[in-house]
Order: C-alpha cells, then structure tokens, then sequence
C-alpha cells in the first residue's frame, strides 16, 4: 500500500477494480516531482503535480474533407515520440513535445484513460482533479468531454465514463457524490441544473483559500442513469439558455462539479498513525477519516475568441466577456508557468473558479483539441503555445482529509450506552457478589461470635467454680483453723469455768448450806432446851415471857422451814447441775432455743418450780447471793425453754427481771444464761415487742460487745435472730443497732453464732421482702445498708449447710426487691445467685434463685450483658 496521499505517477497506486491505463510520462526531470513535507488537515503529505497536456487531433470533417482535399495536415503526431510537428511551410515545421499525443484515430475509451482516468483515480483517493478541454470551436472539447453515447456506448465522452468510474470505486453506504452543473457565460454564472438561478457567486474561505459556490445545485448521484440524466437536462438547459441569449454553446464554459466524499479506514488513511495517541485504544475511538474530494470537467468555449475578438459579428461587450475569463486564464497559466510572483486569479470569474486546477492542490490534466485544416494554423498554433504553457504550471497534489467526528460521535454514543449497560450488568454482578460474600462472612462471624461466646462461657464458669472452689477451700482450712482454737478455748473454759468452777461453787454452796443447816439443827436444840426450862414448873408464872417464847419459837420454825424448803430446792438444783455439767452440750438446742434443759432436768426445774413457786424463784435473780442468782437464772432459763412456762414467766415479770440481769451484772455466766432465757422468750412476739420496749436490743447489742464466750454470743444472736423475724419492729430493731450488733458478731467465726447470724439475717430479709411485696416499704434493704451485704456474699456458698441454707435464702429475699438490683451486682452477689441457681441442692431455692434472676431486669440485663445464661 502506498502510504497515503502520496501520489505516484504512473498509476501503480489504482483502485482494484479500475483496468490498469496508460498514464501521462513526464517530460519533466524527475526531480520535479518532490514530495512536500506540508502537512494539510489531515496530516495529509503533499506531492508536487504538474499539469498533464494531452493533444488531440480530430479527423478531418466534410467539409475540409472537401475543400482542404489538395492540402496536408498543418500538424503531423508522432504519438510514439509524443511529439507534435506544425508546419510552418511544405519543408519547415516547429516540433513539441506533450504528455500524450491522441492521433485522429484515437478511441473515446483511450482518451478518458489517457486524460482522465488518472485524475479519477487521484480523485478516488482524495485529491481534487480536473480535466479541461481547450482548443478552437469545432475542434472536438464538447465531443471529448460531454458525449453521452446513446446511440454507440463506445462514443461515451469523459463526463460518462468518469462517472462510471467514480460510481464502480466508491461504497454508496459511506460515501456520497453530489454533482453540478454550471455555465459560466459573460462572467455571469448560470446554474444548468436550474436555470432560474442564473447568477451564482463564488465564495471564497478566507482562511483555507476554497473556493465554493453556495448557491449552485448539487444533486447526490447514486447511480450512472441518474447523472447521463443530468447531463442531458444540464446540456437540454444550457441550449435553451443559449438560444435565449442568441448565443452559441461554443461562446461560454461549461462546468462539471462532482464532489465525492469518501470515509476512508485507519489503515488508509494518511495521517500519522505513530503520532496517534488515540491508535492504541483501538480503532473504536478512532474518528473515522473524511476524504473530501472534487473532480471539476471544463468544457472551455472556443479558444478562437481570443484571437479573433469581435469577429465574426459579435457584439464587443460579448466578445470581450468571454475573452476575459479565456484570456485570464492564459495570463494565469504564464504566470504560473514562469514561475510568476503574483497570478492575476482574481481576474475572471474562471480564473477564480479553477483557482485549484492550476497552481492549487488539484491533479490537473489538460485534453488540447485541434483541427487538421491548414487554414485554422494559427489558432492551431496558439493553441498548442497554450498546451505547451501549461504543462509547466506545477500543483502541489494534496489530499484533503478530516475527522468525521460527527460519525465518531454518533459511534461512540453508541459504545458508550454499550458500555453503560454492560457496566450496569457487572456492577450489579458486583454487587450481588459483594453482598453475597458480605452475608456469608457475617454467617460466619456470626458463627464463631457464638463458638467464642460459648468457649467464653465455658470457661468463665469454669474459672468460677474453681474460683469458689479454692475460696471454699480456704474458708474451710480458715474455719478449720478456728474452730480449733476455740474449741481448745471452750474446753479449756468448759473444764475449768462449767466443770471445775460450777461443781466446785456447788461443793461450796453445799459445804455452806451444811453448814447453815448445822447452825440452824443446833440453833433448834438450843431453843429445844430453852423451851424446856422455860415449860418447867418453876417457870409456869412467868406467863408473859412464855407468850413471847412461844412466838419466837413459831418464827423460827416458820424460818426453818423455809430454810428447809430452800434446802430442798437447792438439793434438787445440786444433783440437776452436776448431771448438767457432765452433759454441758446436751443443755442448748443448737438452733432455735435459747437456755433450755434435758428432760430430766427440766423435769426436776418443774418439779422443783411447782415446789418452790415462780415467784420466789424470781425473786432469787435479784438476790444479793451470787450463787443463788445464777441458780435462779438457770432454774429460769430452763423454764423458760418450756413454752408452757413462757407466759408465766412473762406475766410474773420474768422478762424485765432478766433484762435487768443483762443491764447490771458483768457476770458473764449470768449473761449468758439469761440472754438463752431471753432468746427462748423472744420466739413469741408478744414477748419480741416487750423485750424491744424496754430496750432489749441495746443490752443484747451491749452484752455481745462484752462477750468472750462463744456461747454467749450464739444466745444474743439467737435472740437478736428472733427479733429479725417480727416485720413490724425492723426498723427499731435497725436504728437500735441490732443488724450491726448482729452483723459484729460474725468477727467470732463461731460456727454456732454464725448459723444464728445468718438465721437472723434470713428473718430480716425475708420480713423487708414481704413488707416490698405488700407496698408497706419501697427503699433499700436495711441489711445492705448496714453493710451486711459483703458477709451475706462471702458465707453464702458456706459449708455449714444450716448457714448456707438461711444465707442464700437471704440473697432470694434481697434479689426479689429491685431496689437491691444494684447493690447485688456491686456486692458480687449475682454470681452466688447464679451459682444458687445452679447448684442449690433444695430444689425451692434454686427455682427461687432462677426466678428472681428472671424477673429482675436489672439482674437479667446484667447478665445479658456478662452473657451467662442460667
Ligand atoms: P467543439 O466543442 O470543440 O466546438 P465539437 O465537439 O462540437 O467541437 O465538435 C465539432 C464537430 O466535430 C462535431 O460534429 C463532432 O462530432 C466532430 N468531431 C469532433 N471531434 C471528432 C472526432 N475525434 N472524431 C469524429 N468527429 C469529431
Ligand atoms: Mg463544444
């Protein structure tokens, strides 16, 4: 392939299905023929194209037939020699030289491929061509040029078959051929196409030097009938328009305009492909290129005029007209041939019009037609000079190519909805695939959210349990510990305090009765002795003093009994004390009960108590006797283990009296026993209220402070743990320090005292949890406020089943009431809760546990929040 633009002389650039011709050989040095490194709009190379002339000889007519019969030619071809020889006289002639050289004998179809066929294939690949026909009226330009062939196709001129040409070589679904046809008469240009239009302007592109003639008809042409059509309207228009003017056709130019507009691919096209940014993102975006083209056939009117103006009678105006586009365009052509500074173009109308045939960018090729006659010479003449002028007027071929960006646009429109859909589809696709990988990604993460939170789980109650393990352990080494020491503590005590010191009080008490009751058996005999005298007969008169003896005697037999009577009881008391300090355990309910006795002994106590009488067993507490007063204290404390006994005991002043015991002796024994006393009298609420009216919880809260025994403190607790249970005396029983007074008591570790501690606690909880529950009280637990909340947590899970029982009923209790909610999960009483939940071996307690950890919203959002499910 040629690279584009570049015009190769000699035709071996060709469309393919143009029949190869015979072209124009140059007679000019090579080194005329330059390539142009001007670049046109399309990047187009420019090469330099001189103005092809062909002579053409037509044969003799009839008439010089006839009367040039005894004459030779003036002109001899030597068409292999492409030479013309004119005859001067019989034996001198003038030689020259041309392109081609058409003999009479010259074809039609070897015409247009010597003349034209070259230009059309120039036009074909985008430069303009022109083919002009000069010579002398008669000569044969219109016979070249504008035969249409009706009656012998082989007749057809070059207007014709041009246009077969064109039509064959060019794709009727990208290309266009628009065609006129102009008369140029008196430099007045008529449109052949439509008469009416008889004054066309040229119009000239100031910046590109185009010329163009906007009011002419342009008719598209898409097939070759069409335009023969046009033609003979075009040639039927230009007569009639003559005959009007009473002109002749051979007085004005004719002008064929076809204008071919051709899309060329990339690979043809003549820009710079390696310059092309565009190239490498495909021929897609690519603007396809415009070849815009133009073949222009001028039939000239006879070049005769020129030489001959104003002969043949017409008018001078006339004459001159014509004579002024012809001989402008021969000024033209010597001022292009010589190389010429200015070219008069602006001169003629013609001039202007084919101001790109000679001197512009078109592939020009001129047909000369002459006649043989010896008496036209001198035109002849002039009309070769012509010939011989123009072939060195030298054009620079170019080809005129342009983005068709307005095909490109609509192309790319059209890729561009393409890729718009597409992108569409994929991102789509995209999204669904994003959303699918999202959704399965949460699954998963869902997944080992759940696993993690399971294994956490796991492990976290895991942790707990060895957690409570190890703590439970500890306590128990801890309590083990304890108990040790005051169990060494008690029987040390108990040994020295309940066995040696009580029998040996008892050993004493008795050696002192014994001694009482000696002194009284030989108070009796003396007095035995004084009766006596006094009876005797010597003293029968002293009547006075015998009444006053025998008054006496009555008295101190009344005291004798009594005394005998307390020896009794004292006896009775002796014999029930020894037995109970060989059984000291035996005397005290571990739970419940305050002071209370074995059934023998308090069968004895009733024994005894009906012997003796309540009231004088009462009266011995405030007996100045030590040792009478903690017999009467146990004789009390046993009675009152008797429920039976209880209201006695009470109405008889029994309670004040043992009160009084806890407010005045530092006797700790004494203490002990009436603080057992009044836990036993505590159980009855009558009682609860009296103890509390006569500040009982003070003096209990005292007595635990004071106390040493272990003993002693599991009777306060115990009656303090009474206390807790009577719902209407919480509140005094706070503000009068019992919970500190009992929660102070945990400091002894006792288990015993602890069991008490935890009973009381429970009571109380459960007393606040019922008060909630029936709206008779809305705050805080009292227990929690007086910071019993910490102990309650810590024993919960105690060993001691008894503790653990009451304190994880505590917890239940406290858990119901919301207003705890807080102060649980700050105290860490929810893990006991669960814990409880989980593991309380009664089956009430846990579903108790279960369920208040539901209830609660704050305990249930707590353990949410912690993820622990029960
Ligand atoms: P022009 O257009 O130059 O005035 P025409 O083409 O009208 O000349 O030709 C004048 C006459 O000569 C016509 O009758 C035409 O048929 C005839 N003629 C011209 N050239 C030839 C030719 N090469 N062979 C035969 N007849 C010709
Ligand atoms: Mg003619």
């Amino acid at each position: 392939m040629a690279s584009g633009g570049v015009y190769r002389n000699g035709g071996s650039q060709k469309p393919n299905n143009l029949r190869n011709s015979s072209s124009f050989k140059s007679k000019l040095p090579q080194s005329n023929v330059r390539r142009s490194t001007a670049v046109s709009l399309g990047g187009t190379d420019t090469v330099s194209g001189r103005v092809r002339v062909a002579v053409r000889l037509r044969p003799r007519n009839a008439e010089e037939m006839a009367a040039d019969a005894d004459f030779a030619d003036c002109v001899e071809l030597q068409p292999e020699l492409k030479r013309l020889k004119l005859r001067k006289n019989n034996w001198d002639s003038d030689t020259y030289e041309f392109d081609e050289l058409l003999t009479e004998f010259a074809s039609q179809k070897r015409v247009y491929e010597v003349v034209a066929k070259p230009v059309v294939e120039s036009v074909l690949e985008g430069y303009n061509g022109t083919v002009m026909a000069y010579g002398q009226t008669g000569t044969g330009k219109t016979y070249t040029l504008g035969r249409l062939g009706d009656e012998d196709t082989s007749a057809r001129g070059i207007m014709v078959r041009s246009m077969e040409d064109i039509l064959a070589n060019i794709s009727p679904q990208t290309d266009s051929l628009l065609v006129s046809y102009l008369q140029l008469y008196m430099e007045t240009i008529q449109d052949l196409l439509n008469p009416a239009n008889d004054n066309i302007s040229i119009v000239e592109d100031q910046k590109s030097g185009d010329v163009s003639l906007p009011g002419a008809t342009f008719v598209e042409i898409r097939d070759q009938q069409s335009f023969v059509e046009l033609l003979r309207v075009g040639e039927a228009h230009r007569f009639a328009a003559n005959t009007k003017l009473n002109t002749e056709s051979s007085r004005s130019h004719a002008i064929l305009m076809v204008q071919v507009k051709r899309s060329v691919t990339g690979s043809e096209a003549n820009y710079s492909v390696e310059n092309d940014s565009l190239s490498s993102r495909g021929n897609n975006y690519r603007p396809p290129v415009l070849r815009k083209s133009k073949l222009v056939i001028v039939d000239l009117a006879g070049s005769e005029r020129v030489n001959k103006s104003g002969s043949e009678g017409h008018m001078l105006e006339e004459a001159k007209s014509i004579n002024l586009s012809l001989s402008a365009l021969g000024k033209c052509i010597n001022a292009l041939a010589e190389n010429s500074a200015h070219v008069p173009v602006r001169d003629s109308k013609l001039t202007r019009m084919l101001k790109d045939s000679f001197g512009g960018t078109s592939r020009t090729s001129l047909v000369v037609t002459i006649g043989p006659s010896p008496r036209h010479r001198a035109e002849t003449s002039s009309t070769i000079l012509f010939g011989q002028r123009a072939m060195k007027v030298e054009n620079m071929l170019r080809i005129k190519e342009e983005f068709d960006y307005k095909t490109l646009a609509k192309r790319l429109e059209i890729e561009l909805d393409k890729l718009i859909a597409e992108n569409e589809r994929r991102k789509k696709y995209y999204d669904d695939d994003i959303e699918r990988i999202r959704s399965e990604a949460e699954i998963r993460i869902s997944d080992a959210e759940r696993r993690f939170e399971e294994a956490l789980k796991e492990e976290k109650v895991k942790c707990q349990m060895e957690y409570m393990e190890s703590i439970k352990k500890l306590e128990e080494k801890w309590s083990q510990n304890q108990l040790k020491q005051v169990n060494n503590g008690l029987l040390r005590e108990a040994h020295m305090d309940s066995g040696n010191g009580e029998v040996s009080e008892l050993k004493r008490l008795l050696q002192n009765e014994s001694h009482l009751r000696k002194i009284a058996e030989a108070e009796l005999i003396n007095l035995k002795d004084q009766l006596n005298r006094f009876t005797s007969p010597e003293l029968s008169g002293e009547n006075g003093d015998l009444v006053n003896l025998q008054r006496r005697l009555e008295d101190e037999s009344r005291h004798k009994r009594k005394l005998e009577e307390e020896l009794i009881v004292l006896r009775t008391q002796l014999s029930q004390m020894t037995i109970g300090s060989d059984h000291p355990g035996s005397s005290l309910d571990r739970d419940r009960r305050g002071y209370d006795g074995n059934n023998g002994e308090r069968a004895s106590i009733a024994n005894l108590h009906e012997q003796v009488g309540l009231h004088k067993i009462l009266s011995l507490l405030e007996s100045e006797d030590a040792s009478a007063r903690i017999h009467a204290v146990k004789v009390v404390a046993n009675l009152a283990a008797e429920e039976a006994n209880q209201d006695k005991i009470v109405e008889a002043g029994g309670l004040t009296s043992l009160l009084m015991l806890l407010r005045t002796y530092e006797d700790e024994t004494i203490r002990r026993i009436a603080a057992g006393a009044i836990a036993n009298l505590a159980m009855n609420e009558a009682n609860q209220e009296l103890i509390m009216s006569q500040g009982g919880i003070c003096l209990l809260a005292l007595t635990a402070a004071d106390a040493n025994d272990p003993q002693t403190l599991r009777m306060v607790a115990g009656a303090i743990a009474n206390l807790c249970g009577n719902e209407k005396l919480q509140t005094r029983l706070r503000s009068e320090g019992g919970i500190k007074a009992l929660i102070g008591m945990v400091k002894c570790r006792h288990p015993d005292v602890l069991s008490q501690v935890a009973r009381g606690i429970a009571n109380f909880a459960k007393c606040e949890s019922r008060a909630s529950s029936h709206g008779r009280a809305s705050g805080k637990s009292l227990l929690i406020d007086d910071g019993a909340l910490s102990w309650i947590v810590q024993n919960a899970n105690n060993d001691a089943s008894v503790i653990r029982r009451h304190l994880e009923l505590a917890l239940c209790h406290l858990a119901q009431h919301e207003i705890n909610a807080k102060d649980l999960i700050g105290g860490g009483a929810l893990w006991e809760l669960v814990r409880i939940s989980r593991e309380c071996t009664r089956d009430d307690i846990r579903t108790l546990a279960r369920r208040t950890l539901t209830s609660s919203p704050t305990l249930h959002n707590e353990l949410r929040r912690l993820r622990i499910d029960l």
